[in-house]
């Protein structure tokens, strides 16, 4: 967050979000709701949701501010996404919302987030010692309302000294291009979040960056990746989910980036969709450092 306002604020944003879908008639669900619908529409069987337009909400990165609400040294009180969550389910809006759930990507490696919490952006984003710890992951997922997934093992950060990458490739994520990289990036970070969190790491995979490659989405995912539970994986390209994408590079819209305005929501929410899909599915997503 960088700002006040809602274009620089997601902590702003997503209450407001929360009514757009809504008042769009959008029906927010799971990951899992979300896919389930993507498979059901691929095997052409299996009930169908209508006319409703599923939405999927996902953050990336993983600060407690997703689940605990914080004081910004600059900006004050925040409330942490979670508890608008709450906020909004206590609504008339929220209370037709039976399946409102999010999906949190974080990073696994301890060291990597740590390195991350000293050396953030201050003009991209903001960051505070011990703010990426992994001891509100098991009581996020314990109220239903956020899930744990993947978001690698150290996101190949730039700032990191060393990454989980046998070229030290930092920053661009398509360099996971083999099975020992990706086994480190991608395996090691989703044996990190159940060890961490009894076993229940959500079966998702968010590309750091972005950044998706035709061995991960096409090879390692489709075979070691679903070997290992995984069902789906999320790029932030901005396209709604018609049922024809790859499950392993499934596009998501990001808040402050593919639209920093309510309206700008509210018309990719009702943009007609490029195909004639049973379903027309958003994917949108917090922020992505
Ligand atoms: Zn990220």
């Amino acid at each position: 967050m960088q700002g006040p306002g809602y274009a620089e604020n997601d902590h702003v944003a997503l209450p407001a979000d929360l009514v757009t879908i809504a008042r769009a008639g959008g029906r927010i669900v799971s990951l899992g709701t979300l896919v389930d619908a993507i498979e059901a529409h691929r095997a052409d069987s299996g009930p169908r949701d209508g006319d409703a337009t599923l939405v999927a909400l996902t953050f990336d990165d993983g600060p407690e501010w997703d689940f605990t609400d914080f004081v910004h040294p600059v900006l004050g009180p925040q409330r942490s996404f979670a508890n608008a969550m709450q906020d909004f389910r206590q609504s008339a809006y929220g209370s037709a919302q039976h399946g409102l759930a999010a999906t949190s990507f974080v990073i696994a490696s301890p060291e990597a987030r740590r390195a991350m919490e000293s050396t953030f952006d201050a003009e991209y984003t903001f960051l505070s010692a011990g703010v990426l710890n992994d001891n509100w992951w098991s009581p996020a997922i314990a109220t239903g309302l956020i899930a744990i997934a993947n978001h690698s093992w150290d996101h190949l950060h730039p700032a990191l000294a060393s990454v989980a990458h046998s070229r030290q490739a930092r920053g661009d994520f398509t360099q996971v291009d083999n099975a020992s990289d990706a086994d480190a990036q991608i395996r090691a970070a989703t044996d990190y979040i159940n060890a961490r969190t009894g076993g229940h790491a959500a079966p998702y995979f968010a590309y750091p960056f972005g950044h998706c490659n035709s061995y991960l989405a096409d090879d390692y995912l489709p075979h070691a990746g679903r070997a290992m539970g995984l069902r789906a994986a999320f790029t932030t390209e901005p396209e709604v989910i018609d049922g024809a994408q790859n499950v392993w590079r499934l596009p998501r819209f990001t808040c402050g980036h593919h639209w920093r305005h309510p309206e700008e929501l509210a018309a990719i929410l009702t943009a007609p969709p490029k195909k004639t899909p049973a379903n027309t599915d958003a994917s949108l997503a917090r922020r992505e450092r």
